[in-house]
């Protein structure tokens, strides 16, 4: 059985010629999928008897068991979804009032194991398919649309962000064809702009979804210099800063806003002294070693407070400091937001999706390994007396 859910529409429409199919019936089939959350074809009525039977034979639009859902005091949603093999992933709903965001998944574990995510903590288990990462959105807005009681034509998720659990630029192959449904017109419909890819910094990667489908770009820096950036996102061993901010610089030729966000997680006594600020600003406006020879980046930056879980031997910055080091990349003229946190009840705060992983490479197990106390790293030399 063929799952319809991993097809983007032109792979649909493939799929449908070789079984003699003409493309519009493909992108009719397409449209009951994904605009109406269809999954029996014997109730599409349009479709043409015949094709309905061939369908009912072949393939199947194959959802996630829904292992649990929790609902936070302030709205979030958080749902786990089992994957199969001890395996399961989260996917969050942040409602807001002009907005509804939802928080995908692109993979079981995450590989790259920075220091204060709980992802990372866990290890890595396995890629999703194109189907399992859109079979978070297919759910979330279908049932989300019922039970908000939406009108015909009303969407529940105005928003994608990649940013639940895994590296979604080391899912790449799965994650283009996912991303092309949701911004298909017969699909979610949803512009460049409102999807948003975050990334710890592939490089190679970065280049290639500006060539393909260049959404707007989050990139999780947390770090102003190589040596803590290093440590604390272990990914900048393999791409430092320097290649990091030309990637950036290249993603704007083609990107859909004309800045990068950047996110920067709040570590108490870690990256969150004013001489880390200092050193944000200089990297962000070509006056780092990292950037001199190819020049500023134009940037926000979001601040999110760290979000505690147990096990990472890290705390939050305290709410003044996030305002004061917030305050200083503002006076320095860089649009900076601090990040609300929300769901961190039902623990559905940036980096407390935990899922389950079957750790199967044991980067939890060797990074523990190399673990080296996280102030020692912290060069002194950055640290502002506070
Ligand atoms: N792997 C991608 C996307 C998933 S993480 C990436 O790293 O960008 C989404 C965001 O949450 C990233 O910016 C990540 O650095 C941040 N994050 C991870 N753990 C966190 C924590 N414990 N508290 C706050 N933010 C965290
Ligand atoms: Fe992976 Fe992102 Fe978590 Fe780092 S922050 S371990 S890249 S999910």
């Amino acid at each position: 059985m063929t799952n319809l859910l991993d097809f983007d529409h032109d792979g649909l429409a493939a799929w449908c010629e070789q079984r003699g199919e003409k493309r519009f019936r493909a992108t009719q089939l397409f449209r009951w999928i994904h605009q109406r959350g269809a999954r029996d074809f014997g109730a599409m009525s349009d479709l043409a008897k015949s094709l309905r039977e061939k369908l009912a034979l072949q393939a199947v639009v194959q959802p996630l068991p829904v292992a649990s859902e929790q609902v936070s005091a302030d709205g979030t949603t958080k749902w786990l979804f089992d994957v199969g093999a001890g395996d399961a992933v989260e996917t969050v709903f942040i409602p807001e009032d002009d907005r509804g965001t939802l928080c995908i998944s692109s993979q079981a574990g995450c590989a790259v194991g920075c220091r204060f995510c709980s992802t990372g903590h866990q290890g890595f288990s396995r890629n999703l398919t194109t189907g399992e990462i859109l079979a978070q959105l297919w759910f979330a807005e279908h049932t989300l649309r019922q039970r908000l009681k939406l009108k015909d034509g009303e969407r529940a998720i105005t928003n994608v962000v990649m940013m639940g659990m895994g590296e979604p630029l080391q899912n790449y192959a799965a994650l283009l064809p996912a991303l092309r449904v949701m911004l298909d017109d017969h699909g979610y419909g949803l512009s460049r702009r409102r999807v948003t890819v975050s990334t710890s910094g592939v490089v190679p990667m970065m280049e290639r979804l500006r060539e393909d489908c260049p959404v707007a770009l989050a990139v999780s820096l947390h770090a102003p210099d190589d040596a803590l950036r290093d440590d604390l996102v272990p990914l900048n061993r393999k791409y430092p800063l320097a290649e990091l901010m030309d990637a950036c610089r290249g993603y704007l030729d083609r990107a859909p806003r004309d800045f990068i966000t950047f996110e920067y997680c709040m570590l108490d006594g870690v990256n969150d002294g004013d001489a880390h600020a200092d050193r944000l600003i200089a990297l962000v406006q070509g006056r780092h070693e990292a950037t001199r020879a190819g020049g500023p980046v134009p940037c926000k930056l979001n601040l999110i407070p760290f979000n505690p879980f147990p096990a990472s031997g890290l705390h939050r910055s305290p709410a003044a400091r996030v305002t004061a080091f917030a305050r200083r990349l503002q006076d320095a003229g860089i649009v900076t937001t601090v990040r609300k946190t929300r769901g961190d009840d039902i623990a559905a705060a940036c980096g407390q999706l935990a899922g389950e992983v079957q750790d199967r490479t044991r980067v939890a197990e060797r990074r523990g390994r190399a673990a080296i106390p996280i102030r020692a790293v912290d060069a002194a030399s950055l640290r502002a007396p506070r």
